[in-house]
C-alpha cells in the first residue's frame, strides 16, 4: 500500500465516522413535540416516562411516553386512528389526530445539525 493510499483512507474515515454518528443521533430523536392546531403546546423529553393529557377544542388525547417511545393511549375522537397507530420512536415520526388537530412528533434537540444537513 502506498503512503498516499493510507492518507486517503484516514481522510475518508475522518469524514465518515462523525457523519454516521450524527445520523445515528438523528435516528433516535430525544424530544416529543405536542402541537394543537399547528401550535406547539408542549415539549417533553422522550426519557420522561408518564402520561400527559391534552384538551383540544374538539376533545382530549392522552399521550403516553414509555421506554423512549410515545403513543396516544386514549382519545375521544371518532375512529381512534391516533390510538391505533401505536408507538412511534424514530426521529421525525409523528402521530396525527385529525379530528382534534393534534400532532405528536419526535424531534431531535440538535437543531444545529439540521442546519448543517440542509
Ligand atoms: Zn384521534
Amino acid at each position: 500500500m502506498k503512503k498516499n493510499d493510507v492518507f486517503l483512507i484516514i481522510i475518508i474515515l475522518l469524514i465518515l465516522v462523525p457523519v454516521s454518528v450524527l445520523f445515528l443521533l438523528r435516528e433516535t430523536g430525544d424530544k416529543v413535540l405536542i402541537k394543537i392546531d399547528g401550535k406547539v403546546v408542549d415539549t417533553i423529553s422522550l426519557k420522561a416516562d408518564g402520561q400527559y393529557k391534552y384538551e383540544t377544542d374538539h376533545g382530549y388525547n392522552i399521550v403516553e411516553i414509555k421506554d423512549s417511545k410515545v403513543r396516544v393511549i386514549e382519545a375521544d375522537c371518532p375512529g381512534h386512528d391516533c390510538v391505533n397507530k401505536g408507538f412511534i420512536k424514530r426521529n421525525n415520526e409523528s402521530i396525527i389526530c385529525l379530528p382534534h388537530r393534534l400532532e405528536v412528533s419526535i424531534v431531535s434537540s440538535d437543531e444545529e445539525f439540521d442546519i448543517i444537513v440542509q
